[in-house]
Formats: C-alpha cells, sequence, structure tokens
C-alpha cells in the first residue's frame, strides 16, 4: 500500500491545490476523458477544492455509455439464439438496450454469462463445444490487446464455436471530434493514463498541433490528477500547447508495441457509431478481413448497428461535456443506479453513477 500511499499523500494534495490556485489566473475548463479519472475527481472531492478555479468537465471516457443501443438489442438477440451462449463483462448486464438489458434477456431466458476476461470465453467455448460462445468486446485501446489475444487463442485450439460482437472503441477520434463542435469549451484535455500505457502518445503531437490544446497524460491517484492538471494550467497560463506525460511511472512514449502489433493484426479501424454521438470517422475497431470467420455479426446475420439512439437519455450532451449529469431532467429521480435510463448510470465508469455515488449518495449517507 505504500506505493499507493504516496499518490493519495493529503499534504502532497493540499500542495498542488495551493500550487493550482496560485498559477490560475482565471477559471480554466479541463476535460478528462477517462471514466477512472471521472469517479477519482469527484470521489476525492477534487472538483470542490478546485471550485471557483478549475472547471472539470468530463468528456466520453467510460467505453461502456457510448456502446450503441443497438449493440445490446445484437447482443440480446443473439443471448436468446438456441445453444449460444453470450459472454459479457458484469457492466453491461444492465445497460439499456431498445428493449430492456441482457439481464431482462436472462429472465427470458437468455443464456448471458459474466466473465472477467475474453480468455474465460474461449474457455467456455473449449468445454462446451455443443454451444456458440459469442464474447461481446467492447472496451476502448485497453481492452482491444485481451479480445485480440482471444482470437489469437481460438485459432490456436481450433476452435469453430467462439466468436466476438465487437463494439471496441478509440479515444482520440473522438477527442478530435470533441475539439470540432461549434461549442467545445474545453480548453486543455487530460488524456488517460491507461490507454495511453497501450497506444503511447505520440499520436496526440498533430491533435495538439492543429486545434492548440494542451494535453497532459494523467495517472489516476489524487496527486496524480493534481499534477496533470497543474500541468494544463501552466501550459495555459504560458500560452503554450504541447504533449506532456505526467505519468511516467505507467507511459512511455511509444506505449507497448506488443499489444499493438497484436491489436494491429487482429483489427483494423473504421467509422464506427458511438451512443449518443452518431457516427465517429475511424471512432473503432472491426475484425480484419482474415478474421472475419470470428465475427458474430456475419456468424449469426445479427441486427445491423446503426447509428441512432432510441433512449430518452440524453447521454450524448452529458458525454461531450454539454451538460453535467446533474443537470439531466432524469437525474436522480426517472434515473438512478437502481433504475438506470441510460448507460452512464450503470457503468463503473459512467459519469452520472460517479455523481450519483459521490454527490447524492454519499450526502444523503452524511
Ligand atoms: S442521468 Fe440517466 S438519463 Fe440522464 S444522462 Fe445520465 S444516465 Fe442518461
Amino acid at each position: 500500500m505504500k506505493y499507493v500511499d504516496e499518490f493519495r499523500d493529503p499534504e502532497a494534495v493540499r500542495r498542488l491545490v495551493e500550487a493550482i490556485r496560485r498559477m490560475a489566473t482565471r477559471r480554466w475548463t479541463l476535460m478528462e476523458v477517462c471514466g477512472g479519472q471521472t469517479h477519482n475527481l469527484l470521489r476525492y472531492g477534487i472538483d470542490e477544492a478546485l471550485e471557483g478555479c478549475i472547471e472539470l468537465i468530463h468528456g466520453p471516457g467510460c467505453p461502456v455509455c457510448v456502446t450503441p443501443v443497438e449493440t445490446i438489442d445484437a447482443a440480446q438477440e443473439l443471448s436468446l439464439r438456441p445453444n449460444t451462449i453470450l459472454a459479457s463483462f458484469g457492466d453491461m448486464l444492465r445497460v439499456p438496450g431498445s428493449h430492456g438489458t441482457l439481464l431482462s434477456s436472462r429472465s427470458k431466458g437468455g443464456r448471458v454469462a459474466v466473465v472477467y476476461s475474453p480468455l474465460d470465453a474461449v474457455e467456455i467455448a473449449r468445454e462446451r463445444p455443443q454451444d456458440q460462445i459469442v464474447f461481446l468486446a467492447v472496451g476502448f485501446e485497453t481492452t482491444a490487446p485481451a479480445t485480440a489475444l482471444a482470437v489469437q487463442q481460438a485459432t490456436h485450439y481450433g476452435l469453430d464455436n467462439f466468436s466476438l460482437l465487437v463494439a471496441h472503441v478509440c479515444v482520440l477520434p473522438a477527442m478530435q471530434m470533441l475539439a470540432t463542435a461549434p461549442d467545445h469549451r474545453a480548453k486543455a484535455f487530460l488524456a488517460a493514463g491507461h490507454v495511453c500505457a497501450v497506444t503511447g502518445f505520440a499520436e496526440y503531437d498533430e491533435f495538439v498541433r492543429r486545434f492548440r490544446l494542451p494535453l497532459v497524460v494523467t495517472g489516476f491517484e489524487p496527486v496524480d490528477l493534481l499534477e496533470g492538471i497543474l500541468a494544463c494550467v501552466r501550459q495555459l497560463e504560458t500560452g503554450v500547447a504541447s504533449v506532456e506525460n505526467c505519468y511516467a511511472r505507467s507511459v512511455r512514449r511509444e506505449g507497448n508495441l506488443a499489444a499493438q502489433r497484436l491489436v494491429e493484426q487482429i483489427y483494423e479501424v473504421r467509422d464506427t457509431p458511438w451512443r449518443g454521438f452518431g457516427v465517429i470517422p475511424r471512432g473503432g475497431l472491426k475484425l480484419r478481413e482474415e478474421w472475419q470467420r470470428f465475427d458474430a455479426r456475419q456468424r449469426f446475420s445479427a441486427t445491423p448497428e446503426v447509428a441512432a439512439c432510441a433512449t430518452e437519455c440524453p447521454a450524448g450532451d452529458v458525454l461531450i461535456g454539454r451538460i453535467r449529469p446533474t443537470e439531466c431532467p432524469h437525474f436522480g429521480t426517472r434515473c438512478t443506479p437502481d433504475s438506470p435510463l441510460g448507460a452512464p448510470m450503470v457503468s463503473t465508469e459512467g459519469p452520472c453513477a460517479a455523481y450519483h455515488r459521490y454527490r447524492v449518495a454519499s450526502h444523503a449517507g452524511k
């Protein structure tokens, strides 16, 4: 614990908050694009400690939240087919589609298995040759290497009963879309440390050059987050816009080359629908031609993807930072963690879940 304690040290946190307050000559608006960071900013009260000095707005950093309704619909449909098991991370089970959730599919007899890794789904496929196992492959660049590895493993074992329902998304194209939006307000970005641990951060150079927006790679502990915020403010106050790495203990400029090679071998980028955003050019991944036999959509002629969002949840406005979760008319009333209307209230990385947990539930318990 000593290693983590160092990055939660109250005295270090106090000094960093003071340094940020001293340095900022105006109220700067910063955006983080990582659900884990969103939760920790609220959990540790960093947003409140910097109130009046820094406005923190939350970007589309929760992959569960941006998984399209139609992907949930397709997953539900597959789970209800005979001799088919839909395997998924637990977070996805309560994400609403057009006709309920994967949990509600279970209650209708659908077969849904919760797994902790795509490799667990490969194991199920080995143990149950009589069933088709479909893994719901969601997530940013952080989870794509593991699903790529699952495809390799399934090939190694010669499995013809394993496939992926691919819904992987890529962070940078979404940031580019945000930066070109006419009403975007972020003056600098905190980039997600765990994504950059895989991708590196060289690819952000062009983004920073093009938009003149500082970008700082940041970790997850309070000291990490505040160091990232301080670096953003320093750049903004001095009129600089560059890529800076404040998470050097985990992130190298070139990233994890082995993971990148693995992803590159199995996937290629494609224009991809994001929930609440529409189609983002080059915003996600698809299986390469030579791996199409692992594509569940093709194997089962599952529901085609479209970009429409058919729910009453204004997730897009929240995930683009246009409104805070608490400004959604359904927040805490019709939409709660026990009865969510949208994915941002379900996911452990969702911004609405974060506000409910750290600004409603915890205050109610005081
Ligand atoms: S509070 Fe609920 S309905 Fe509103 S944006 Fe969040 S998840 Fe959607």
